[in-house]
């Protein structure tokens, strides 16, 4: 997963679905946290509708299904409306300085053990349920579980957005709002979501570096090679991930979209990358 032009990009380059949503802010914002919401809905597709429906005044940035499908919503530096009023660290109004994911799930649960119920009547098999049993009044709670290709899903896209914008934090709804909101709820493995900002400057997966000069980019790994004329040369500050190395030039994936070119991939000298 990678983002480019603020819009979630799959590692063979093609763009994951996006269905815009009317209901975004104007202007655009620059996110420090990311917040993790569950739908309380039916169904992934359900739940796309309704966000992406006038008069629902909602929407988030993604929406990610339990087999792990993505649609996107919103551009990732526009103000999407997942968090209502929502308060963390000093800040007001979460929507202006995060980004929102809606992992789809129903939620809290109704009923007890061997009859858990959906909102809406939906028989849940135990299976699927996450059992807490709460100290503060001894009540049995139900959680729907979240799948593992959901979660694994989310967790791939979270560490793309959390190195891409230097995020500072991984939240929950709960967290914002907390007399208002449960979601993602007990049964959302919160921890390994935010060891992944503490892994985010670590050297496994993407190795990304910035252009320290204006940077000719070429078809092949010496100047003997053309350069790619109508982006060359990148501006100094782009920002490039490094797919392959033969001595001192680098083959790379440009990041940021130059003269409106959203996919560039060539090569570059080493000694001008840091
Ligand atoms: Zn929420």
């Amino acid at each position: 997963m990678k983002i480019k032009a603020h819009k979630l990009i799959h590692n063979d380059g093609s763009q994951v679905p996006f269905i815009r949503s009317p209901n975004q802010g104007r202007g655009t914002i620059t996110p420090r946290f990311l917040v993790m919401h569950y739908t309380a809905g039916a169904s992934a597709e359900s739940s796309v509708n309704w966000l992406t429906n006038r008069d629902a005044n909602a929407s988030a940035h993604l929406v990610i299904g339990r087999d792990g499908s993505i649609v996107q919503l919103v551009d990732f530096n526009r103000k999407a409306w997942h968090a209502g009023k929502s308060h963390w660290r000093g800040i007001s109004g979460l929507n202006s300085h995060s980004i929102g994911i809606e992992l789809d799930n129903p939620g809290l649960l109704q009923g007890a053990p061997g009859n858990w119920r959906t909102t809406w009547g939906r028989l849940v098999p135990d299976s699927e349920v996450l059992v807490e049993k709460r100290e503060s009044d001894n009540a049995t709670l139900g959680w729907h579980t979240y799948t593992e290709q959901q979660l694994e899903v989310a967790r791939e896209v979270s560490l793309a957005l959390v190195r891409h914008y230097n995020l500072d934090e991984i939240i929950g709804h709960e967290d914002i709002a907390p007399n208002r909101k449960r979601d993602p709820g007990t049964a959302f493995p919160m921890l390994s979501f935010q060891h992944l900002i503490e892994g985010r400057d670590s050297d496994d997966g993407e190795d990304i570096f910035k252009t320290t000069v204006a940077l000719n980019i070429r078809k092949g790994p010496g100047t003997e090679f053309d350069k790619y004329t109508d982006v060359s040369p990148l501006p100094q500050g782009t920002r490039l991930s490094v797919l392959k190395k033969h001595g001192v030039w680098r083959k790379v994936d440009v990041i940021d979209v130059i003269n409106n070119e959203m996919d560039i991939v060539g090569w570059v000298h080493s000694r001008y990358i840091a």
